[in-house]
């Protein structure tokens, strides 16, 4: 049993949501109790003592849309890539990367990932997989590098049929060998859900595929509406708009996580609201690919149940924070936009989705719930109470700012040091592969 105490103590939990000087005592991979810290030290006496010095102590952070197999392409130069618009982007980039990715490239691409991940306190992420270089067993390999870091996953791999009805095949078995695995175990630290790419590259044969060989307890993870593109061919070849299609093909429900959502309409939002559906926004992403702005804030105000990603742009969600915040100001012309619903889709957003996949509650320090926390080192330099928190967070954290990491009650980094993990030789070793990458790429 250990206690992290002496910070201020930011829960998440409405029946107590603040601490000037608070403590969380953890025990095996929950959360005993949270309190003050002088008297969760009485009552524990013999508990080892993590000191906050000061700092914010809070939930780790949750992704919910993220890409392991972009990883890599930091700093990589493709001979002749030149985009013109989003589909270049796609063809250009992202895909020829995950058609040259092998099994050990993605194992190299997730320990990358995870060790960023947990620098900046983000301990459960939703992945959404390519790697059509080598398709079967690719979300093992990523597997094996949760396990190695420690951190919560729920993964899927991209359904898509533009490598060939063989590949979209062999995809959709890997989802569903994978499901299976995570549905077997019970160590509430993996998941699984039937990715699928966008429907623009995924035919109807596809999508009985994929539903034939989905277990009834998971859902689906695709990309919706990220480009006018997207729109334009399912009108074209199917004479219907995005979530009217994925309505017809069954895709829709509570358990099935829309990412983007661009170009869709009210009657659009309607359905994904009576389904219960979720979607996932990633702002950075968005402006970075030139896609345009979703009407985020509206989906939002439906009740829509909506969380925050990163889509593979960084680890740090407070920077996807920082980017949504200003995005719709911006967008709306509104200064009084988004300040309320953009931390509500990190935190609660992004803690109720991880709960329709996990058992423990995540994104909360309360007795019972999922021992994920974090310690920053960050002083307010004005009053911090439970009414301006996020304002704190906005302004003065960046994921540079946290120094302690707990994922399932293992302290995987303390004061900025990973522990059990040599991070110069993940690095070493990472780079090394990316080399090979570059140049299986570029010849
Ligand atoms: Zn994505």
């Amino acid at each position: 049993m250990f206690i992290i105490g002496n910070g201020r103590l930011v829960t998440r939990d409405l029946a107590a949501p603040f601490y000037e000087n608070g403590a969380v005592a953890i025990e095996g991979n929950v959360i005993r109790k949270v309190g003050e810290t002088k008297a969760l030290k009485e009552e524990f006496p013999q508990a080892e003592f993590v000191d906050a010095k000061g700092g914010v102590i809070m939930p780790a952070f949750i992704n919910t849309h993220e890409h392991i197999y972009s990883a890599m392409a930091r700093g990589l130069s493709i001979k002749g890539y030149d985009p013109k618009g989003f589909l270049e982007i796609l063809d250009g980039q992202w895909w020829t990367i995950d058609r040259h990715l092998t099994n050990e490239a993605t194992r190299q691409s997730a320990r990358v990932t995870f060790l960023d991940s947990i620098k900046n306190g983000v301990t459960t992420i939703f992945d959404h997989h390519a790697s059509f270089g080598e398709i079967h067993d690719s979300l093992f390999a990523i597997e094996d590098a949760a396990k190695e870091f420690g951190l919560r996953t729920c993964l899927c791999y991209e359904i898509s049929d533009r490598d060939g009805m063989d590949k979209a095949r062999e995809s959709v078995m890997e989802n569903a060998a994978w499901i299976r695995h995570a549905l077997t175990d019970d160590s509430d630290m993996i998941a699984g859900m039937m990715g699928m790419h966008a429907q623009f590259t995924i035919s109807d044969a596809t999508m009985e595929l994929a539903a034939a060989n989905k277990p009834e307890e998971v859902g689906y993870h695709i990309h919706v509406a990220e480009g006018i593109e997207d729109l334009h061919h399912c009108l074209k070849h199917y004479g219907k708009r995005i979530v009217d299609r994925l309505m017809d093909c069954n895709i829709l429900g509570s358990k099935t996580l829309l990412a983007h959502c661009i170009y869709v309409n009210p009657h659009e939002m309607e359905l994904i609201k009576e389904t219960d559906t979720m979607v996932v926004h990633n702002p950075e992403s968005n402006m970075g690919n030139a896609c345009g702005c979703p009407p985020t804030m509206e989906i939002f105000h439906r009740g829509i149940l909506t969380g925050l990603g990163t889509d593979g742009y960084t680890q740090d969600m407070t920077e996807s924070y920082k980017v949504a915040n200003v995005l719709h100001k911006h967008h709306l012309c509104d200064p009084n936009a988004a300040w309320s619903e953009v931390p509500q889709m990190l935190f609660e957003g992004n803690a109720k989705i991880a709960g329709r996949y996990f058992k423990k509650p995540l994104g909360v320090l309360k007795e019972g719930a999922a021992a994920d926390v974090i310690v920053t080192d960050y002083i307010p330099r004005t009053p911090m109470t439970k009414d301006n928190v996020n304002s704190h967070i906005l302004f003065g954290m960046t994921g540079r700012s946290v120094v302690t990491t707990v994922c399932n009650g293992k302290i995987l980094m303390k004061d900025r040091e990973l522990i059990g993990i040599d991070e110069e030789k993940v690095l070493y070793e990472v780079r090394k592969e990316a080399e090979k990458l570059a140049h299986s790429i570029n010849g």
